[in-house]
């Protein structure tokens, strides 16, 4: 059994025991055919009916993922569960809309089910990050077997329940439980699954990928990141620094795309500081049920312990920490929040994911240096930038290696491709993009 521990209270809250691959990849692949085979309206309708159990059940979907995880609950509610319906209501959507076939000269293109899909998921998200997998590839006619991570399994479970109280076959969608390895790797690894569809850290992505490669698998990464949020002179710094702040603590900092590094014209460096500091020291620690919490606890110890030896290699490299070392709750796997000024662009800190509350500040001399900060480091997810002149921004936003760009603030999209380049992976999910990678494409030629 693996127990599933609350990170703010630190009492087991639940378990869960490891599952059996064959049998779940032997059950997707009995299911697939009749589910490939339902007409799309049908598909839609079962779709439909999933968004009604997840609606009905969003309040306490939000609780078991705060007390699974540590999220505070606005941002369970609204995050965590949130961007799942708004997922399956988009590919609900997609369905009902006629299918079209591209047309080629004498071709007509079609997006067939690839077949059984390996979906494997992280804690941070972790139904966003399943409903983006599921979602889609039942829209396309395909099953799923997922492996919810071991640290935060439990809304698997509760959303297993909806798939089949929306009658949605048995053996559609197919939950494993387990540890990376040996159940995921078994999984990747596994003959009878058609696509791995992987979330979680590099590390992990590229051992998946290996796994998956003798099968010729196809495999989708959405791995780590280390965006910047890049502030250009002219643009406003109290309102860029103040989102970016936020932006970097959302969820504790476990957020893939969370804008990490903060690239600051050298000459407005300290102010930048300044307003991060006081940014900083607004976000209230503790019990993420209370609704003054802005920063839950880490999701677990061992994340606890990482960061805090991030922050340590930071101070020992030679970043000056603006703020940091706040009291923090006696009980929980908290970390205080941290900002790291004048960081150099090479150190660790500033090339590492993090995956937690820190936030360092970088000076650049001129545009040309802040493109090239931006694009070094091995990741390429997420970022941001900011001016007062919009095309300019948007100028300076296609200079940048990464996959998703905001400009000025702009609003997290949950129709646009998501996904990565580099040492992030490859592959979109959400939107027509991220259906598309749960289909095969077929040419008949007329
Ligand atoms: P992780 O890589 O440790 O685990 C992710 C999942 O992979 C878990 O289910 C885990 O059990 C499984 N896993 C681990 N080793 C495996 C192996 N050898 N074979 C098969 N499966 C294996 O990541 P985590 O700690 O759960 O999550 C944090 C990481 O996820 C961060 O690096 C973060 O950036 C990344 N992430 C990326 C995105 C994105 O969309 N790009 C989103 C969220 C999180």
């Amino acid at each position: 059994m693996i127990d599933i521990v609350n990170p703010a209270t630190e009492q087991v809250i639940g378990s869960v025991s490891p599952g059996d691959v064959d049998a779940a990849v032997a059950a997707a692949r009995a299911a697939q055919p009749a589910w490939a085979a339902l007409p799309r309206a049908e598909r839609a309708a079962r779709l439909r009916a999933l968004l009604d159990g997840l609606t009905e059940a969003a309040p306490g979907l939000a609780e078991l993922i705060s007390a699974e995880m540590g999220a505070p609950l606005p941002v369970a509610r609204k995050v965590q569960v949130g961007l799942a319906l708004a997922t399956v209501q988009s590919m609900a959507e997609l369905l009902e809309r006629p299918e079209e076939p591209e047309r080629i000269g004498n071709s007509e293109i079609y997006r067939e089910p690839v077949g059984v899909v390996a979906a494997i998921t992280p804690w941070n998200y972790p139904l966003h990050q399943t409903v983006a997998k599921v979602a889609p590839a039942l829209a396309a006619g395909n099953t799923v077997v997922h492996k919810p991570s071991e640290v935060a399994p439990l809304s698997a479970d509760r959303l297993a329940e909806l798939v089949r109280a929306a009658g949605i076959p048995d053996g559609v969608y197919n939950v494993v439980h387990g540890y990376g390895d040996p159940t995921g790797a078994e999984l990747a690894g596994h003959p009878g699954i058609d696509l791995v569809s992987f979330t979680g850290s590099t590390a992990a992505g590229r051992k998946v990928a290996a796994l998956a490669a003798p099968n010729l698998t196809r495999v989708a990464l959405e791995l780590g990141g280390k965006s910047a949020n890049v502030i250009l002179p002219d643009a406003d710094l109290a309102v860029a620094v103040k989102v970016g702040v936020a932006n970097c603590y959302l969820n504790s900092g476990q957020t893939c795309t969370a804008w990490t590094r903060m690239l600051v014209h050298e000459s407005r460096h300290d102010e930048a500081v300044e307003l991060a500091v006081a940014a900083a020291a607004k976000y209230t620690m503790g019990d993420p049920a209370d609704p003054a919490t802005r920063l839950g606890p880490l999701a677990s110890a061992a994340q606890r312990d990482r960061v805090l030896g991030h922050i340590e290699r930071g101070l020992a490299d030679g970043a000056t920490m603006a703020y940091g070392k706040a009291e923090v709750p006696p009980v929980g796997y908290y970390v205080a929040p941290v900002v790291f000024a004048g960081v150099d662009p090479d150190a660790a800190i500033a090339q590492e994911e993090v995956f937690g509350p820190v936030l360092s500040i970088i000076r650049y001399r001129d545009e040309d240096d802040a493109a090239r900060i931006a694009n070094a480091t091995r990741y390429g997810l997420a970022g941001a930038v900011w001016s007062a002149d919009r095309d300019h921004a948007l100028a300076f936003a296609r200079r940048m290696r990464t996959g998703q760009v905001d400009v000025n603030g702009g609003a997290f999209n949950p129709l646009a491709p998501f996904g990565g380049v580099g040492h992030s992976g490859y592959g979109r999910e959400l939107g027509v993009h991220g259906y598309e990678e749960f289909t095969a494409v077929k040419a008949v030629q007329l």
